[in-house]
């Protein structure tokens, strides 16, 4: 098994594309320690029991105090086919299983579809907070310039003539409106 950023591409585990891996400001502990967070179905072959428990352990804590752990686990989740096995966001494959049936009783059986709608509607919420508004002044030059010119057309290529033009028109609005 591969994590994101160690071993094979990505594309290879083929994740769904509405989900990707969260970014993490610093290298996780899975992509540097990855056999670390090795689980298929119990013990690692020539390990113990209980060095395997040790070691599990130790994958949860570091999973605890990772700065992407809530949208791994988000992702884990969306993404059964890539996370069969192995510890991801301090969960083993039997407890993922658990949680993925939890989802479907909360938001029904298409609840991966539910998920992606919620979070292109954050995404688009977030984009739509970025847009900062324009400037008085801005804004009165933007009207300036529809006053003069009409709309903007798109992708109409206009002669030089016309853009001396059109910027003698908008100089003697702006001088006009000072
Ligand atoms: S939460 Fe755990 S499995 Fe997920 S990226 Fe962080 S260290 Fe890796």
């Amino acid at each position: 098994m591969s994590r994101p950023g160690v071993g094979q591409p990505t594309a290879y585990l083929d994740p769904d594309p509405r989900f990707p891996f969260p970014h993490s400001p610093t290298p996780t502990r899975c992509q540097t320690e990855p056999q670390m967070f090795d689980f298929t179905n119990g013990d690692r072959a020539g390990e113990t029991r209980a060095a395997t428990e040790k070691r599990l352990e130790k994958a949860r804590k570091a999973c605890s105090g990772c700065p992407i752990v809530q949208d791994c686990l988000k992702w884990a989740l969306v993404n059964k086919p890539v996370t069969r096995f192995g510890i991801w966001a301090a969960t083993t494959p039997g407890q993922r299983t658990a949680l993925r049936k939890r989802m479907a009783d909360r938001l029904g059986p298409d609840w991966i579809d539910v998920l992606a709608r919620q979070d292109q509607a954050r995404r688009e919420q977030a984009a739509a907070a970025r847009h900062t508004p324009l400037t008085v002044d801005q804004a009165r030059i933007v009207r300036l310039d529809r006053q003069v010119n009409g709309p903007m057309p798109t992708h109409r290529l206009i002669s030089p003539e016309l853009q001396q033009r059109n910027r003698t028109r908008l100089m003697a609005g702006l001088k006009a409106a000072s």
